[in-house]
């Protein structure tokens, strides 16, 4: 089955965050047909955090989206939360499905718009959690492969925090990467709209998407966005979109060509010897940790001395800063070094003394 997602790359969606008025959606989808994209988006039915806000036009707006099907032959798209938006989605001929990250929490609601669809055939887009879960995410994406729906894409929309800072949503890149892994079939797609929450974001962040290989992107778009309902700093009007599409670097996972192949091939056989030696080094110094261990239960001395943690973190910094590495990244690879160093100590002081001269002839 060729995924509809997978058509071409990147594959585009865009859209306004809420249908509106009948003007805005149809002046919204006239000018996407002409870029093109592939997927015209548009909340109808919109999760608000907290009440008093717009919560998004109903089942008026499906007619809208039909028109836009009509007018402009595009394929449309909602988020339906319940199996009530579902039913009304698939009244009104909606192409694909969405699912939303305030959804995508709950395996109840899950399960239950999985089986109302059940027979039916139909892309469907499944949104990370706002939390980051890996296995709850794939959870969905389960349920409605259990459910027989065949064309599934995943799309990666951040996860929320506490402390807002640079992003609406923190991107966590390592998730959907590990999906990737994990489920290499499902189509990923990213919205850096909702990942960023301010338009001027949107450019780095769709190309950090398409450097990591997703095969699409969600795009918020409207034409007047300072005015727009819902979700006002993120959206970008459908000329913007374009000029975001034509400064986007696009890149290919795999090249054929010869002398790439052999440069490649020759810079991975050196970096796969320097792993392997500093492979060699780390057992060495796990080795080195083990006869401290030792050595300090000889002395009846405690495993962990906060003076040598100190002294380790202040000094593997300031070799990091010489050698030209981040700082930070070498405080997490100490810790966990530190971390595997002090267990094997913890080990070799509470195992019983006869063991211990077996484990020093080692
Ligand atoms: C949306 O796409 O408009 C939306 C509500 O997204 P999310 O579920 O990612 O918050
Ligand atoms: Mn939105």
């Amino acid at each position: 089955m060729q995924s509809i997602f997978k058509s071409h790359r990147p594959f585009l969606i865009a859209g306004p965050c809420s249908a509106e008025t009948e003007e805005q959606v149809l002046k919204t989808a006239h000018a996407l047909k002409e870029i093109p994209v592939d997927l015209f988006r548009a909340g109808i039915w919109k999760p608000r955090t907290r009440p008093g806000a717009f919560e998004g036009i109903g089942e008026e707006g499906l007619k809208w989206l039909q028109r836009v099907k009509n007018e402009t032959g595009l394929k449309t798209t909602v988020e339906v939360a319940n199996t009530n938006h579902l039913e009304l989605a698939l009244k009104y001929e909606m192409d694909v499905l969405w699912i939303g990250a305030r959804t995508t929490v709950n395996p109840f609601l899950i399960q239950e718009i999985a089986e109302a669809l059940r027979g039916v055939s139909i892309p469907v887009m499944i949104k990370n959690p706002v939390n980051p879960d890996l296995k709850l995410w794939m959870g969905a994406i389960e349920r409605f492969q259990l459910a027989g729906i065949q064309d599934i894409a995943a799309v990666h929309r951040g996860f929320t925090s506490f402390e807002k800072e640079k992003y609406r949503n923190d991107p966590m890149w390592q998730i959907p990467i590990e999906l990737k892994r994990i489920m290499p079939a499902i189509p990923l797609i990213c919205d850096p709209s909702h990942i960023g929450g301010k338009r001027e974001l949107l450019q780095v962040l769709a190309q950090k998407a398409m450097d990591l290989n997703f095969d699409g992107l969600m795009i918020e778009t409207h034409p007047d966005p300072d005015q727009a309902w819902t979700d006002k700093a993120q959206q970008i009007t459908p000329a913007e979109f374009k000029i975001l599409l034509q400064n986007l670097v696009l890149r290919e996972e795999h090249s054929d060509d010869v002398i790439f192949q052999k440069n490649i091939t020759e810079m991975r056989s050196m970096i796969d010897q320097l792993d392997e030696k500093i492979l060699r080094i780390l057992s060495e110094r796990m080795k080195i940790a083990e006869q401290v261990g030792l050595f300090k239960k000889e002395n009846n001395i405690t495993v962990f001395q906060l003076e040598r943690w100190n002294e380790i973190v202040l000094t593997r910094s300031h070799w990091a800063d010489e050698h030209g590495l981040s700082p930070e990244l070498i405080l997490r690879l100490w810790q966990l070094i530190h971390q595997e160093a002090i267990q094997l100590q913890m080990k070799v002081m509470n195992e019983p003394a006869n063991n211990e001269s077996v484990r020093i002839n080692e």
